[in-house]
């Protein structure tokens, strides 16, 4: 399989080359956004590895037609302007990036009508479980239990809350049969009254070097559930955007999540 990864200087982006490279995926090509000091070095220096003999380039029309299949973990413009490329040479379009607006929903919905996307918010299986717990735990408690989400990422993270605290809300607003846009409360500053019953908090703690940690906090009166996951290093993230690269593989085009992958 002919693999390309976007963004391939960033954090994720290493992470990604190494994790394709130990599945022993074909890296056909690294794409950094232009004027970034690392395009003409090459991918594997870049990422910590031997050579590997391709150069980053700012060429995405070029690296994606080339490929089956891209590991896309950048900004949203980048992300959006990557899945209509993708859509266009019909190869699977792998999205980590976070932070997505609506509009942003709707275009990547849009391309998935040609190719195969797979998009979460967070690859990791162990989260991925996390999410189908929070959704199992909420549908089997009531709105006696308050349900709340907190998260923790390092201090460079630009959105909140995380890709994977709303994902966490989501399932959990599944599970109890209500909508998260009308229930959620994503601040708190000041008096802001009691809490509201069936309402789904966030809160959101920045610092450090954090890789990301995620608690869900069912709160009853003399009793608490928590389900909680932490990453300890940013690799999972990569072996199971690896993992879903090579799912999609020949798959018919649609929106799929980790939860298709892994199948839970
Ligand atoms: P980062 O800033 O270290 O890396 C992003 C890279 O994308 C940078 O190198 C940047 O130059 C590059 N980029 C930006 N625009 C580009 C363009 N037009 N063309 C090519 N490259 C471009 O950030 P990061 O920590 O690696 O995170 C990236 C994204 O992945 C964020 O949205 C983050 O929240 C998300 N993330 C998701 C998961 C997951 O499992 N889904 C896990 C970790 C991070």
């Amino acid at each position: 399989m002919k693999v390309a990864v976007m963004g391939v200087a960033g954090r994720m982006g290493q992470e990604l080359v190494r994790a394709a490279h130990a599945a022993g995926c074909g890296i056909v090509g690294g794409v950094e956004r232009e004027g970034s000091p690392v395009i003409g070095s090459d991918i594997g220096l870049v990422s910590g590895l031997p050579p590997l003999g391709v150069p980053v380039t700012s060429d995405a029309i070029d690296v994606i037609s080339r490929c089956d299949g891209i590991l896309d973990f950048t900004t949203p413009k980048a992300t959006v302007e990557f899945a209509g490329l993708a859509a266009n040479a019909r190869a699977v379009h792998v999205i980590g990036t976070t932070g997505l607006s609506a509009e942003d929903e709707a275009q990547i919905a849009a391309a998935a009508r040609h190719a195969p996307i797979i998009k979460a918010g967070n690859m990791s299986l162990g989260v991925n479980l996390l999410v189908a717990l929070a959704r199992r735990v909420a549908e089997a408690l009531d709105e006696d239990f308050d349900i709340e989400i907190v998260e923790m990422h390092h201090r460079d993270k630009v959105d909140a809350p995380s890709g994977t605290a709303l994902m966490l809300g989501a399932a959990a607003a599944e599970g109890r049969g209500i909508d998260l846009g009308k229930r959620a409360v994503r601040a708190r500053d000041g008096h802001t009254g009691p809490r509201q019953r069936g309402d789904i908090g966030f809160a959101t703690l920045r610092g450090g070097s954090v890789v990301g940690d995620h608690r869900v906090i069912f709160a009853g009166a003399g009793e608490r559930v928590e389900l909680v996951h932490v990453a300890g290093d940013r690799s999972i993230f990569a072996r199971g955007a690896v993992k879903a690269l090579q799912w999609g593989y020949g798959k018919a085009p649609g929106l799929y999540s980790m939860s298709d992958v892994l199948g839970l």
